[in-house]
């Protein structure tokens, strides 16, 4: 019979995978010789099997935990639901992968009208009882029965310190809501607290989390029953969270909160404002010194800055937690330099564990520092860079308004796991409760979004939809703007400006350098962008988009007179007039990537982009050449080399200014660029072909400087053809975002935000094929072209240019396909250089720790 509930103390084979990490987490802990409190793990195999037969316990399980709680009996010395002196449990959410706040906990399960009696008995403490009792009837009640909290929390806003009433008052809410009273029976507490963990996998917030991570539906949330020990009974006791290294910007040190005769769920939720964890040292010394001894030994033992829960019940400390902790980008650069300095690991371990996605926030605007602005109020700077948008207050708004395309700054008493989808969705978040621990300073980490918690300056009237601040009134819709380093709140906007890279950042790109294989160049189209992407270390430009050069101020009138021309010769005296302008940006361009490779694609887009609307067209002329080039489909229409081959004079136009510049450069710098003209949407060998021989005519004519010819492959027939198109190419880039268009036969147009945004809501899709490759469909395409590629020219250069260059996962793949190069927006390129070394990494064996817990 299958297994499903193990001790702390039991070993077992399934590690995180089956016992969450919270439970591998207390095991290992166990093992350390850690003081945790004594309990069992209920496995992520029973959730599942629950989830899977509509709400069943899998058959065993309740004999399994009736086992387990006799061997807890056994271990406390205590009886379950014993009127006299009564073991007390805590039942708690653990899933493999760390969600934090997103599942429900109860404490305090297995009191009840007689037990609260013995308990108060035995600890000669009335109102630590009283207090556990009706904590349990709330949580109880909001967990498993659904109860909305603030019937709970007006009860005790009114009735404040009289437990004993408090009690009758929440028993008979209990009854009101549920049409039954408070159960008395502790098995029956705890079979349904079990079976409401395994539910709250499932919840909204829950889903929405997951989707948001990545993290399959399918996982299941194992449930650990932990024998309580008590926070809340007395001035020796309390509770709190502590970080090894700081979680914002990684320095070494002690940094957590701790919070004098409370419960744990008192410091999350951020309804009391806890102090520095320091505190303890005079209160409690002899507490204090083993959680410094226990977080050292915890770090060297899992070898990465650690995040703990603690409890100290009359001076005894007890561990209920430890995870790898969530920490800013900043914060994973300056702890992984740090531990590879005090040689606790090694530099491919500091280099496989920095998550590329979070390097985004490094890349986070900040304020700009030489403009003056007046600070309305200042909260804790809880997850850093700045942002400015509109106030809104609840999490519904802000997904309606971010829908719109409106910045957003979500600004709330505090947050709860229900907000989640207006945090996603904001820019920013503003409390005015809570500690540097609370929900929306963890989440908005975690996020990489600004956020500014416990701003005691600012109060709310939700329903007049007004805030104060400081005494200033604020409606919904007025901007403001908050920089989550500092923790300052400005009414209006402020002027941002990009962050730059420090020395953390650089030190580990460098190792990242070191270890990885493939080049990364950068998407650029401006002298300015070009610059930029060397900054941040690209090997060259993978794509020159050349229309953007087309849309200039002063260029547009030219390129319009082009398009209205009524034959060739009228064609070429306007491209006459625009070839100095691009020759010009291509020297620009050519002169900031000295020494490195530039791919510059000749123009893509179909030509009515570059005419007004119909509605303002400047004459009939006008008016009848935008109907003769309006299309149904423009995605697929007259565009790429179906353009050039249509209208070569534009190409040969800018093959001359590519030459040209190139020439000029050289004779200017004594430096040759190393130059790749490309041809978009090639389909068939013959377009290439033709296009070739232009090129190469062209390029005779102009100057001897040596460049490559080759060829987008952003079409499925491109990909199946690939051996015959190789035969015309030097080298293939790979625009992955034309080829998931194509492949998928999704216009991204009318995908994004219609019935994509439904596929991902509904899960028909896991990930957003626009931004993660699909790698078995459109993957599969680029395999096929690369072996293709190669048997006809074994040496060809192959690259990626589409948006999925800069992606992590993509980046992997491109990797294992043997691509040369990816190339991407230059401010991701940090990250996709990051991505290819752990690439590099996973293929010789060395992978990312597990984060989690
Ligand atoms: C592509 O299609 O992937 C590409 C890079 O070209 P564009 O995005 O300009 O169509
Ligand atoms: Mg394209």
């Amino acid at each position: 019979m299958e297994r499903y509930v193990y001790d702390f103390d039991e070993p077992t084979e399934g590690g995180r995978d089956l016992l969450g990490g919270k439970g591998i987490g207390l095991a290992e802990m166990r093992q350390l010789g850690v003081p945790v409190p004594a309990g069992f793990t209920i496995t992520t195999d029973a959730c599942r099997a629950y989830m899977a037969s509509g709400g069943q316990f899998p058959a065993g399980l309740e004999a399994e935990i009736d086992e387990h709680l006799a061997r807890l009996e056994e271990t406390t010395g205590k009886r379950f639901g014993d009127p006299d002196d009564p073991l007390l449990v805590s039942v708690r959410s653990g899933a493999a992968v760390s969600m934090p706040g997103m599942m429900d906990t109860i404490l305090n399960v297995g009191l009840n009208d007689a037990a609260v009696e013995g308990l108060a008995r035995r600890t000669g403490n009335d109102r630590f009882a009283r207090d556990s009792y009706r904590r349990l009837i709330q949580m109880y009640g909001e967990t498993v029965d659904h109860i909305e909290p603030h019937r709970f929390s007006d009860a005790l806003g009114k009735q404040g310190d009289d437990l004993p009433g408090l009690i009758e008052t929440f028993k008979s809410i209990y009854a009101e809501e549920t049409g039954h009273s408070f159960p008395q029976d502790a098995k029956e507490q705890l079979g349904r607290a079990v079976r409401a963990v395994f539910e709250s996998w499932d919840t909204p917030r829950a889903k929405a989390y997951r989707r948001h991570n990545h993290i399959p539906d399918d996982l299941g949330t194992a449930v650990n029953v932990v024998q309580m020990v008590f926070g809340n009974k007395g001035e020796h006791s309390g509770t709190g969270v502590a970080f090894t290294r700081d979680p914002s910007t990684g320095e070494a040190g002690l940094y957590g909160e701790f919070l004098a005769d409370a419960q744990g769920e008192d410091v999350v939720a951020g309804i009391r404002t806890p102090e520095p964890v320091e505190s303890m040292r005079e209160r409690l010394p002899a507490a204090f010194d083993e959680l410094i001894e226990t977080m050292r030994r915890l770090e060297e033992h899992y070898k990465d800055m650690q995040d703990i829960e603690f409890t100290v019940e009359d001076g005894k400390l007890y561990l209920l937690q430890t995870r790898s902790a969530k920490r800013t980008a900043a914060a994973a650069l300056k702890a992984a330099v740090a531990m590879v300095d005090e040689g606790l690991i090694a530099r491919e371990e500091a280099v496989a564990r920095i998550d590329p996605g979070q390097l985004d926030q490094l890349l986070h605007p900040r304020i700009d520092p030489d403009v003056t602005y007046v600070v309305a109020a200042k909260g804790l700077n809880a997850s850093p860079g700045a942002a400015s948008g509109q106030i809104v207050f609840d999490a519904d708004t802000a997904e309606d308004r971010g829908r719109d395309g409106v910045s957003v700054i979500l600004v709330r008493w505090e947050t709860t796991p229900d907000d989640i989808h207006g945090m996603i969705a904001a820019q920013g978040i503003l409390t005015a409760h809570g500690g540097m621990t609370s929900h929306a300073a963890v989440v908005a980490r975690g996020m990489g979004k600004p956020c500014v918690a416990g701003c005691e300056a600012l109060s709310l009237d939700l329903d007049a939809r007004t805030a104060s601040l400081n005494g200033t009134r604020l409606n919904e819709g007025d901007v403001i703007t908050i920089d989550g380093g500092t923790g300052e709140v400005i009414v209006g906007e402020v002027t941002l400006i990009p962050p730059d890279i420090n020395e953390d950042f650089e030190t580990v790109l460098g190792w990242a350098d070191d270890l990885r294989r493939l080049k990364v160049r950068a998407n650029a189209d401006t002298p300015e962008d070009a610059a930029k992407a060397r900054e941040f270390g690209a090997q060259g430009i993978g794509l020159c988009r050349t229309e953007h050069m087309f849309m200039a101020d002063d260029r547009l009138p030219v390129v319009r007179d082009m398009i209205m021309a009524s034959d060739e010769d009228e064609r070429r005296a306007a491209l006459d007039k625009l070839l100095p302008h691009q020759q010009s940006d291509f020297e620009g361009i050519f002169e900031a990537m000295a020494g490195l490779p530039v791919t510059i694609r000749l123009l893509d887009p179909p030509l009515h982009e570059f005419l007004p609307p119909l509605e303002e067209a400047r004459d009939d002329r006008m008016r009848s050449r935008i109907r003769a080039l309006q299309e149904a489909n423009p995605m697929l229409g007259t565009r790429g080399c179906r353009l050039g081959l249509q209208f070569p004079e534009i190409y040969e136009m800018q093959v001359r200014a590519i030459i040209g510049a190139a020439s000029a450069v050289r004779d200017r710098t004594g430096d040759a660029p190393l130059v790749e003209i490309m041809h978009p949407l090639v389909g068939f060998q013959e377009e290439l072909r033709r296009l070739r021989d232009l090129t190469v005519a062209t390029a005779e004519e102009e100057s001897d400087v040596e460049y490559l010819v080759g060829t987008m492959i952003e079409l499925p027939r491109a990909c199946i053809r690939a051996d015959e198109i190789a035969e015309q190419a030097d080298f293939f880039s790979f625009g992955t975002n034309d080829l998931t268009q194509t492949a998928l036969g999704f216009s991204r147009d009318d995908a994004e935000g219609k019935f994509l945004t439904h596929y991902l809501q509904d899960g028909v899709l896991e990930r957003n094929p626009f931004e993660t490759l699909d790698q078995s469909g459109v993957g599969e395409l680029m395999a096929i072209a690369v072996e293709r590629g190669r048997r006809t020219k074994p040496d060809i250069k192959l690259g990626i240019c589409g948006e999925h260059g800069g992606e992590p996962d993509s980046v992997k793949f491109c990797h294992a396909l043997g691509l040369d190069y990816v190339s991407c927006s230059p401010y991701r390129v940090p990250l996709a250089r990051l991505a290819a070394a752990q690439a590099a990494l996973a293929e010789a064996g060395v992978e990312a720790v597990s984060v989690g817990g």
